[in-house]
């Protein structure tokens, strides 16, 4: 399964923490991050990511960009809701996104929990049919 996993600065020590305690699972899967995020994360845990730009310098538009193309299955999104943000509006699309494709967003370390265990235990798999279709659909297969 294809993974963000973004933080505002005042919540990036929940992602370490989080991405720490479950790199066990993570690391199963192919990881993607916003850039301080990513960098941090691998720091910590040593964990393969690849890094797009720094949030607001375009990295949630390039998580969105894989978004719309059905391509992400699980974003977790660690918000800070007690600071502005200048790109908010980036922000407000990614999530609308996740929306339009029914893809599993957390917005906070305890939603984040309960959709790594959920990913843990295969209640995710769903998304391959998704995948499988769409390759069907283009072609593909
Ligand atoms: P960052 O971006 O991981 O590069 O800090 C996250 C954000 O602020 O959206």
């Amino acid at each position: 399964m294809n993974i963000a996993l973004i933080a505002h600065d005042r919540k990036k020590k929940d992602m370490v923490q989080f991405t720490t305690a479950y790199q066990h699972i993570l690391k199963n899967h192919s990881l993607f991050a916003t850039g301080t995020t990513g960098l941090k994360i691998h720091e910590a845990t040593g964990l393969d990511i690849h890094r797009f730009q720094s949030g607001p310098l375009g990295g949630d538009q390039q998580i969105g960009a894989m978004v719309a193309k059905n391509d992400m299955d699980v974003v977790l999104f660690f918000r800070d809701p007690l600071t502005s943000q200048p790109h908010e509006p980036d922000i407000i699309a990614l999530i609308r996104l996740c929306d339009v494709y029914q893809i599993p967003l957390a917005t906070n370390m305890a939603a984040g929990e309960i959709i790594i265990r959920a990913l843990e235990k295969g209640e995710l798999q769903w998304r391959e049919i998704v995948h499988q279709k769409r390759k069907k659909e283009s072609g593909l297969e």
